[in-house]
Order: C-alpha cells, then sequence, then structure tokens
C-alpha cells in the first residue's frame, strides 16, 4: 500500500461520500435523459416517401426495439465497456442480420432497407450497429459472396438468428490502412492450412463462435479467406481497453500460432485482395449509413432537450444561436440521407464505383462529426454526459471516422478515381531541400 494511500484509510469521511451518484433524473429533472429515447423528428424533407411499403416497415420496426429494449440499457453497459448479451434474442427477432443476402435463412432486404434499419439502429446506439455490421455485412456477406454453397448452407442459418456470432478479420497490428500488405500467412498442409500471425481491433472477435480471417497464401502470395472456430487449438483473443468510442463493442487481439484449419473452411472465392473488396463495396454503403443514424439520434435528442431546458426564463430552444446550429444539425442530417440513398440507388442499378462509395462514407462522417460538435454545445454540462447520448455518439463516430477506410484514405480512393492517379504511397525521392 502507497503512503497516500494508507493517508487517505486514516481519514474520516462523511458516510455520505459513499454513496452511489444520484439518478440522473433526479439530479437533473428539468430534461429527460436519452434511456427515455425522443421522438424522431429529423425527417424534415420526408426522406420516407422515397422508402417502399416493406422499407418504411423495417424502419418502424426497427425503431420501435431498440427505442424500447437498447435505450434504457446502453449507457450503463457503454460506460462499463461491456456487451448486452441478453439482447441478442431482441436484435434477432429483427430480422435484419444477413441483411441483403438472399436465402439461407437470410432476409433479403433490398440494400436501402438494409441501410435505414443500420441507420435506426445507429441512431439510438452506434456499437449495437457495429456489432451488427461486423457480424452481418462483413462476416456474413464475405460467405455469401465468396463461400462454397455447403458453407453457406452451414454457416449462413445460423449467424443470419445471432444464434452464432462472427467477426472479421482483416487488420493487423503493422498493417492498418496499407491493410493489403498483411503478413498473417497461410500454408498448405495436408487435408487444410496452418494460420500463422496476429490480427488487432477485431469487432466481436472476444466472443464470436467464427472468425473470418485472412491470411497470404504462402506458395501464391496472394490473399485468401479462412472460418476459423473460436476453439481453435493455437488461437488466442484478448479484449482491447480503454476505447473511448464503441465501447459496447468488444474488439480484440487476435494471435494465430499454427491454427490448423481444414479445407472445406477455406473460402474459395477470396483468391486475391481484390476479392475483400467486393465485400467491403457493400459494407463501405452500410457503414456511410452508421453515421446517419448517428446524426438523427443527435438531433432528435437536441431538439428534445433544447424545448425542455430553460436559461433565462425561456426554453433553450429560444435563442438564435441555438436554433441556427440546431437547423445547422437537420441540414446536415437531410444532405447525409439524399447521399446515402443515392449511394444505395447507384448500388442497386449496378453504377456505384469503389469512389462512389468512399466519397459517400468520407464525406457523410465528416457532416456527422459537425453535427456531434455542434449537438454536444447545445447540451452544454450535459453534452459531456454519456447519459444524454450526445457525449456518448460523439466519441462513437470517432472509430466509425476511422474505421473500413480513414476519412483520408476514402477520400484518396475517390481522388484516384477521379484523376487517375493514385496517392497512396509517397514519392520515392527525397526532397532536396
Ligand atoms: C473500433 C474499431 C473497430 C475496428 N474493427 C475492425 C474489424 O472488425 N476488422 C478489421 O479488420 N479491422 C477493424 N478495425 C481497423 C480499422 O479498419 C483500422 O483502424 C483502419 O483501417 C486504420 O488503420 P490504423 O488504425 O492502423 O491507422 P493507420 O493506417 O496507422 O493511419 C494513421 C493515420 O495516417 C493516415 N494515413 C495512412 N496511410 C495514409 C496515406 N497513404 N495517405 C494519407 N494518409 C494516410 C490515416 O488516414 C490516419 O489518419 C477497427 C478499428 C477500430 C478503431
Amino acid at each position: 500500500m502507497t503512503r497516500s494511500n494508507q493517508d487517505d484509510k486514516n481519514v474520516k469521511m462523511p458516510s455520505y461520500f459513499d454513496l452511489p451518484p444520484l439518478d440522473v433524473s433526479l439530479a437533473f429533472p428539468q430534461a429527460t435523459p436519452a434511456s427515455t429515447f425522443p421522438p424522431s423528428v429529423s425527417d424534415y424533407f420526408q426522406f420516407d416517401d422515397l422508402l417502399k411499403p416493406e422499407e418504411q416497415a423495417i424502419r418502424l420496426k426497427v425503431r420501435a426495439c431498440m427505442e424500447k429494449e437498447i435505450a434504457p440499457i446502453m449507457t450503463k453497459y457503454w460506460e462499463k465497456a461491456e456487451f448486452p448479451f441478453h439482447a441478442i434474442p431482441k436484435l434477432a427477432e429483427l430480422g435484419i442480420s444477413g441483411g441483403t443476402i438472399k436465402g439461407y435463412g437470410c432476409p433479403g432486404l433490398s440494400i436501402t432497407g438494409s441501410a435505414i434499419a443500420t441507420a435506426e439502429v445507429a441512431r439510438v446506439d452506434a456499437s449495437c450497429s457495429t456489432f451488427i455490421l461486423v457480424h452481418s455485412s462483413l462476416a456474413m456477406l464475405t460467405i455469401a459472396l465468396c463461400g462454397s454453397e455447403a458453407q453457406k448452407q452451414k454457416y449462413l442459418p445460423s449467424l443470419a438468428q445471432l444464434k452464432t456470432i462472427a467477426c472479421w478479420a482483416l487488420t493487423e497490428p503493422d498493417y492498418g490502412s496499407d491493410a493489403s500488405s498483411l503478413k498473417t500467412i497461410a500454408t498448405k498442409v495436408e487435408g487444410g492450412w496452418i494460420l500463422e500471425g496476429q490480427k488487432r481491433w477485431i469487432g466481436n472477435s472476444t466472443f464470436a463462435d467464427l472468425l473470418v480471417i485472412f491470411a497470404r497464401n504462402t506458395s501464391t502470395n496472394q490473399i485468401n479467406g479462412y472460418i476459423v472456430k473460436k476453439d481453435a487449438p493455437g488461437l488466442t483473443v484478448t479484449k482491447i481497453d480503454n476505447k473511448i468510442g464503441l465501447r459496447i463493442v468488444q474488439n480484440g487481439d487476435i494471435v494465430m500460432k499454427k491454427v490448423f484449419v481444414p479445407d472445406e473452411d477455406r473460402i474459395e472465392g477470396v483468391n486475391s485482395f481484390q476479392d475483400t473488396n467486393k465485400v467491403l463495396a457493400v459494407s463501405r454503403v452500410m457503414v456511410a449509413w452508421q453515421p446517419i443514424g448517428i446524426s438523427m439520434g443527435i438531433y432528435d435528442m437536441c431538439h428534445r432537450y433544447l424545448k425542455e431546458r430553460k436559461q433565462f426564463g425561456a426554453p433553450l430552444a429560444a435563442f438564435q444561436i441555438n436554433q441556427q446550429k440546431l437547423v445547422q444539425m437537420l441540414s446536415n442530417v437531410q444532405a447525409m440521407i439524399l447521399v446515402g440513398w443515392r449511394l444505395c440507388k447507384l448500388y442497386e442499378s449496378g453504377k456505384m464505383t469503389p469512389g462512389h462509395a468512399s466519397l459517400g462514407k468520407s464525406w457523410i462522417t465528416l457532416r456527422a462529426r459537425e453535427t456531434a460538435a455542434l449537438g454536444r454545445e447545445l447540451l452544454g454540462g450535459n453534452g459531456i454526459l454519456s447519459d444524454f447520448l450526445v457525449a456518448k455518439a460523439f466519441c462513437d463516430l470517432e472509430p466509425i471516422y476511422t474505421y473500413e477506410g480513414t476519412y483520408e484514405i476514402n477520400t484518396l480512393v475517390t481522388g484516384r478515381e477521379v484523376t487517375g492517379f493514385a496517392s497512396f504511397k509517397p514519392a520515392t525521392q527525397r526532397s532536396r531541400m
């Protein structure tokens, strides 16, 4: 025990020093915390009219479930950085896992339907939407687009029902933006493959039943995909602690030491990095809808808060500067939705390019960051409390700004497409200055 600890022990503290914090609704009765989620009021340009009836229906179903089941518990789990496993059956009932995949017990939603479902989940809790996206738009979609018929039949039905959970492991400690240079290796042996290497940041990996792992084939030097089971000998996964955003998501460090994968679990359609790009094209559209949903939630929260909270004898909503900020947030949400919607339509018509998806994701995250910063100001001191959503959403946007291609990398993807010049690698010649 250190000296200061000993000193602390000897000091006589009044009994009220040990009391738990006051419930936020008692401590701050004037405005309602996000555990009672605010009504959805951000659809100013009536985007709903652009949706098909089945897309509108899934939107309402997801919204109702998220507001009722997740909103009351999310702050607690976010603060503890734990995953609410008991909520999985509720999320499964939504029937959105598997998104656009048709057959194999998957919902076969339109890309717009899947996107709007993602936004409605993220509106209430960004971590929940990341949990589903990693599982569904990355891992399940890799199996659906690149797996064998036998793998689809074996794995997709229980993944669609969230009876088994998957993760998707591309990033490594030494290869983040430069993912295509990854160093995890897969060596062919009799009856299967031996995987050796390390992965980092992998969402859901600490409890995933199936791990979709990308590794370099030592014979071809190309990137291949493998399905690894959670209890495979030689596999260890440890949780990454101390994240400031998406704290409910369990991100892990994966270490593989001579992990054997049988031939039947090699994903036969992943034969180069380009094959992972097929999956990333769809998932990037979904990821672009996360910041849209987060911004919708922030706007809804601020809209209610400004009407409830009074200063100088008037609701905060009555002050011009606050209205200006609120309207700026609202206009951001309208523009983000329209860009996201157009992205879906380009995808549906087969016209979406990698540059389109990257521009959508990068620009939307930029506007979402601005929206969160404005919202955080509008809530004053409560703008830094996770209980009032905006602080939590503000933090949750940071990893989204960075994952599935950072803002900068996505900008460079679009830049390459519109100029014809790739600028990812620095010029090799040193400056003479
Ligand atoms: C919460 C979270 C969840 C994640 N989940 C997963 C997951 O489930 N599966 C998975 O595989 N990965 C996952 N990732 C990893 C994520 O995709 C990477 O963090 C991301 O690709 C960036 O890599 P990096 O963090 O190594 O940053 P770096 O690549 O080191 O980049 C650092 C900075 O340098 C910039 N930079 C890098 N290269 C260039 C360049 N050529 N030109 C200009 N700027 C450049 C970047 O834009 C960034 O600003 C997750 C990450 C986080 C934070």
